[in-house]
């Protein structure tokens, strides 16, 4: 089994260096920290020091030091699928889709959710809980289930019927909240913080956060090290993204690839704080917003993630962008029958604002483009199409199938 290079947590904000514990801020000014690993041995190494297979093939870059605490449901691993046919419908010279829609509950969140709750046996723990749109509560129910803690699961009230089904399946106490996620985390984190449980949000725990750099892990290992221009993440309160970003950075630092991607963060509309930031050059105003149909992008004050996410944008020239609802819907379709991938409204976002990215000219498309696809479409509610049925005998058939393949 692999050892884990972590060692210490460092303060985004002022540098302090704590040894590793669970802490959800900084001890000297509240700010959020990050793991940081032995570099020096990774590049010592390179990518020999990763063995196995999934998630935890990158164990050495996660911070769960015991193996018995590696909880695994088969998470990670996913295709990195080029797809000729939506680049040549888009205008691009290479598209790549990370599609994580193949993990064990169906989206990215099972690679934060396996460090997450990892993390909750490591430390102790025997009770785990998220606010969630859908996707989070269950990942975190199906984990901790699969660690034998009990997880309490605040549920929105408009989640989609399958999201609810699978949460109320996995979970040992599901709890339906009104209104949008931002009326709730307040109270709920300060309920964190008195150690009622284990944070499995998305805001502040460092060690949940940390499986998501898999992505980037992956991406990387999956080009023979040779990363594309761009990776398009999405971001709600910016997990995905920010832990991209950096494990690109700790490649980079470690010498296994020549270079980091230009990232970009893609967001609904209806809950776009971070991007009018970055579009007017100000501080981050949380909004006030209601129902989009990307369910998991719908946070409308991403908090200190938020500035974090601001900050790598501008420091390392990133770009942000963002799709309306029928945009998203439409990029669902598009990708479904160009390439067979159906991906959730939440997954695809970050295709519709790619579209609108290259419609406007803000990205150039003759470069390798990644956008990642972080749910399966199956969790979807929509409408069925019509079930109203033919009845047919063998001429009647014949004639319908020589007149749809154009015999
Ligand atoms: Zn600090």
């Amino acid at each position: 089994m692999t050892e884990s290079l972590a060692q210490s947590l460092t303060c985004i904000d002022c540098g302090a260096t704590h040894a590793l514990g669970y802490r959800l801020a900084c001890e000297k000014c509240s700010g959020l920290l990050e793991l940081r690993y032995d570099l020096g041995r990774l590049a010592r190494t390179g990518p020999t020091v990763l063995s196995g297979t999934g998630l935890w093939r990158y164990a050495a870059v996660l911070p769960i030091a015991d193996p018995a605490h590696r909880v695994s449901l088969g998470e990670g691993g996913t295709p990195l699928l080029d797809c000729p046919r939506l680049a040549r419908e888009l205008g691009v010279r290479t598209l790549l889709i990370k599609y994580d829609g193949p993990n064990p509950t169906g989206t990215v969140k099972d690679r934060s959710s396996a460090t997450g709750v990892g993390a909750a046996l490591q430390f102790g723990y025997r009770a785990t809980s998220v606010v969630s749109s859908g996707n989070a509560g269950s990942s975190i129910a199906a984990y901790s289930a699969r660690a034998g803690l009990r997880s309490l699961i605040f549920a929105y009230e408009r989640a989609s019927a399958p999201k609810l089904l699978h949460m109320a399946a996995t979970t040992s106490d599901l709890v339906i909240y009104q209104g949008v996620y931002d009326d709730l985390i307040g109270h709920w984190d300060r309920l964190a913080d008195a150690g009622l449980f284990f944070d499995c949000g998305a805001s502040r725990n460092a060690y949940k956060h940390e499986g998501k750099k898999t992505i980037a892990y992956e991406i990387a290992e999956q080009t023979s090290w040779s990363p594309p221009d761009v990776v398009v993440a999405p971001v709600a309160v910016g997990e995905t993204f920010i832990a991209t970003a950096r494990g690109f950075r700790e490649m980079r630092e470690a010498g296994w690839i020549p270079r980091v991607p230009t990232m970009v963060a893609a967001q609904a509309a209806r809950a776009n704080a971070i991007v009018r930031a970055f579009r007017a050059g100000t501080s981050i105003t949380p909004l006030k917003i209601g129902y989009t149909v990307a369910e998991g992008l719908a946070a409308g004050d991403p908090g200190r993630k938020g500035d974090w996410v601001l900050r790598l944008l501008r420091e390392q020239a990133g770009l942000a962008g963002e799709a309306e609802d029928d945009e998203i819907v439409a990029a669902q379709r598009r990708l479904a029958r160009t390439e067979g991938i159906w991906g959730g409204p939440t997954g695809v976002a970050t295709l519709a604002v790619l579209e609108r990215l290259l419609r406007d000219r803000a990205l150039d498309p003759d470069q390798t483009i990644c956008v990642v696809v972080s749910e399966t479409g199956l969790k979807t509610e929509a409408e069925p199409p019509s079930r109203a049925g033919v009845a047919f005998d063998e001429a009647s058939l014949r004639t319908l199938v020589e007149e749809r393949l154009g015999r």
